[in-house]
């Protein structure tokens, strides 16, 4: 028998998800087994399901679930792929991506945030995430190249280090424009100095804050 969630999540994948264009069978079977509602406050869990953000603390926000599937449907992923997320939040997002690829690594800048977060993924068993607490900005080089990146933040240029970080023919996926609003931007690397830009149109995030991003 499915539990309340269950039922929940499946809705939301079929009214928010599949109903706006999201085709992708692997991004539709990690929404649909995430459990949502245990990435935020229990207080919040029966709005867990809903086509919006929610509140994280700390000013910071769990993205809408759309947007979500969108991002990761843009990764193109297969399984194979080594996934950096900037912008860890909640870890939804992050734990979206560790269903469908390989290996994910993902930075947060506010240490409480971080630290929540890696909670949630010890306990649902995420033995595939890799989290860092630092300048996400400025990637993580150890691990480069990546085959995707994905920015859960708005910029209001491409970082150049997640450019340089970039596999040839992986994809960087982020929301670029003012603090008000943005669009989704996919920079594909096409070669070691060439890459092409397509924009998916518009959105709204919380700043990126850092050396390469805005200042606080
Ligand atoms: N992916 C998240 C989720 O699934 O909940 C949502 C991310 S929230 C919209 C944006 C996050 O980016 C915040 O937690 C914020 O602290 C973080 N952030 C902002 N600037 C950052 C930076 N330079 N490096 C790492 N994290 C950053």
């Amino acid at each position: 028998m499915m539990n309340q969630y269950q039922s929940k999540r499946q809705l939301m994948v079929e009214t928010q998800i599949v109903a706006r264009g999201v085709t992708d069978r692997r991004v539709i079977n990690a929404m649909l087994k995430v459990p949502r509602h245990l990435f935020v406050d229990e207080a919040l869990w029966p709005e867990a399901y809903e086509d919006h953000p929610l509140p994280i603390g700390e000013k910071q926000t769990i993205s809408q679930p759309y947007i979500v599937a969108l991002m990761t449907e843009l990764l193109r992923l297969t399984g194979k792929e080594k996934v950096l997320e900037i912008g860890t939040g909640s870890g939804y997002q992050c734990a979206v991506l560790a269903e469908i690829a390989d290996m994910v690594y993902t930075i947060e800048r506010i240490p409480a945030i971080a630290k929540r977060a890696r909670k949630i993924f010890d306990q649902l068993k995420y033995s595939n995430v890799i989290i860092h607490i630092g300048d996400g900005t400025l990637g993580w080089k150890e691990h480069s190249p990546y085959d995707g990146i994905i920015v859960t933040a708005a910029a209001p240029h491409p970082p150049k280090a997640l450019l340089e970080q970039l596999a040839i023919g992986g994809r960087l996926v982020i929301p670029i424009g003012n603090e008000f609003s943005q669009d989704l931007i996919i920079f594909t690397r096409e070669a070691k100095d060439s890459y092409t830009e397509e924009n998916y149109g518009g959105c709204r995030f919380v700043k990126l804050i850092g050396e390469q991003g805005w200042r606080e």
